[in-house]
């Protein structure tokens, strides 16, 4: 698409003045893009080899804290340096910032120079390599769902995050009118994000006052990941720039739907046939989608914390919200945790709704697909698809209920354990248990409203 850039193409955009700047960017486990902006001569010269940032970029929270307890890196260790690689595949204009390229970088060790097995980026590609093992190709799809708000940032900040005013007035879902007056925001986003190399498919009002969803073509499951990282920078930056806050957390007020990142999946051969279509078995569901959706459902508990990593994460979690409860699966129906979409055609693709709108794609995408994998190995047998509210499936097996829980399956988990090892899976337990830990330090509004006086 215009707006990848070849290195050639950024000489010449370079000499002829027309970029002046790079971003070369990691992607920390939060999902952010984090990284150093060159002078675009210097990259030419020698950052596009490699560039270096300091490892405790993947191992501090939203705050940047330097978090203890990390195999990986500390205080005792000495927080050195990791290498930042520029893959040069992701190099690409950044249409909404004045002369400016962007790449995303891959995180090495300093010395081997081999991937850091806990970068997102690394986890991913060990589980597409998986898949290509077997001649497959994950395409995926995730949707971003987010609030805008009619004051900028700084003053939401300014204001203690009180008063939240979405940008509309009332639900928005499939809005023209109500959108028409968000479009000095979002038809920038979406043409900048398209100038930009990103596949933008539409943008749409969704299911609450202020609340937006953008959707982007399916792509193979890196460049998905990347696409959503970009994108999601993009909404930030964008909103930022005509003056107004907008926010990824999953809840940001308890009467008001949340937002999520839903993904969609399917799986491909080599020469681009859809491997999950089966034109002769029920709802065209080839044998190996069956299987790949029964290891998705019987390892969600395994993986909810992927998907799901903070404590707000878990009060999206709500009956009659759009966001699921129950890990079933049903067929085109919004109240189970796996939706089967494009029933009886070759786009048949199952879309997992248990995710957040605060999930790092990479990890969610590379513990799904970890999920689908072991289902395809233990070739399992899919459940029969359920009908009706499945907010009521009693006796279904639920979404953990709170970072906690969530924690705890992850620990127990022999399947992620083994798809990425001991190492990998504890650093992000460490992740977690810093966020519950934070929070269970804090004195909430909530509990001195209800107690002050009354307790
Ligand atoms: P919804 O019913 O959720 O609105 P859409 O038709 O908007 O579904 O599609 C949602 C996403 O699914 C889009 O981003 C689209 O690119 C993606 N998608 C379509 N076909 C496939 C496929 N075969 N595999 C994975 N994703 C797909």
């Amino acid at each position: 698409m215009a707006g990848n850039l070849t290195l050639d193409a950024l000489k010449l955009a370079a000499a002829e003045g027309r970029i002046d700047t790079v971003l070369a960017c990691i992607v920390d486990m939060q999902g952010r893009l984090m990284g150093k902006r060159f002078h675009v001569q210097h990259f030419l010269t020698s950052a596009h080899e490699e560039t270096h940032c300091c490892n405790y970029l993947l191992a501090t929270d939203l705050e940047m804290y330097t978090v203890a307890g990390y195999a990986a890196t500390s205080w005792a260790g000495g927080y050195g340096d990791y290498v930042m690689k520029p893959d040069l595949s992701t190099l690409r204009l950044v249409p909404w910032l004045e002369g400016t390229a962007m790449v995303l970088c891959d995180v090495q060790d300093h010395h081997t120079h081999a991937d850091v097995p806990h970068s997102p980026r690394a986890l991913l590609k060990t589980q597409v390599a998986r898949l290509d093992a077997l001649g497959l190709t994950a395409m995926m799809a995730t949707e971003l769902e987010f609030f805008l708000f009619a004051r900028s940032f700084d003053e939401i900040r300014k204001s203690g995050f009180r008063d939240l005013e979405p940008i509309s007035a009332y639900n928005e879902d499939y809005h023209i009118l109500a959108t028409t007056k968000e479009e000095h925001v979002m038809r920038p986003l979406r043409n900048h994000l398209y100038a930009a190399g990103i596949p933008v498919e539409n943008t749409k009002g969704e299911a609450e006052a202020g609340q937006e969803e953008l959707n982007i073509r399916y792509a193979d499951a890196l460049t998905c990941a990347d696409y959503h990282s970009i994108a999601k920078h993009a909404v930030k930056e964008i909103a930022w720039q005509h003056g107004h806050g907008v926010t990824f957390l999953p809840k940001w007020h308890k009467d008001r739907t949340g937002s999520s990142a839903h993904v969609h999946q399917s799986l491909w051969t080599k020469d681009g046939k859809p491997a999950f279509f089966d034109a002769s078995k029920p709802h065209g569901m080839s044998d190996l989608m069956r299987q790949y959706m029964a290891g998705l459902i019987k390892y969600a508990p395994d993986y909810t914390y992927f998907l799901a990593p903070y404590i707000n994460s878990y009060k999206r979690f709500q009956k009659g919200t759009f966001a699921p409860t129950r890990m079933v699966w049903s067929i085109d129906n919004r109240t189970a945790g796996f939706r089967l979409c494009g029933e009886d055609t070759k786009g048949v693709r199952v879309e997992c709704r248990i995710g957040g709108s605060d999930l790092n794609p990479y990890l969610a995408l590379a513990v799904q697909i970890a999920a689908g994998l072991r289902g395809i190995e233990e070739k399992l047998d899919l459940a029969p698809a359920m009908t009706g509210d499945l907010y009521e499936a009693q006796k279904t097996p639920q979404i953990p209920r709170n970072l906690r829980d969530a924690l705890s399956a992850l620990n127990a988990s022999s399947m992620l354990r083994e798809a990425f090892g001991d190492k990998v899976v504890d650093h992000y337990l460490r992740a977690g248990e810093w966020e519950q830990e934070e929070f269970d330090r804090v004195v909430t509004d909530y509990e001195i409203a209800r107690g002050f006086e009354r307790a």
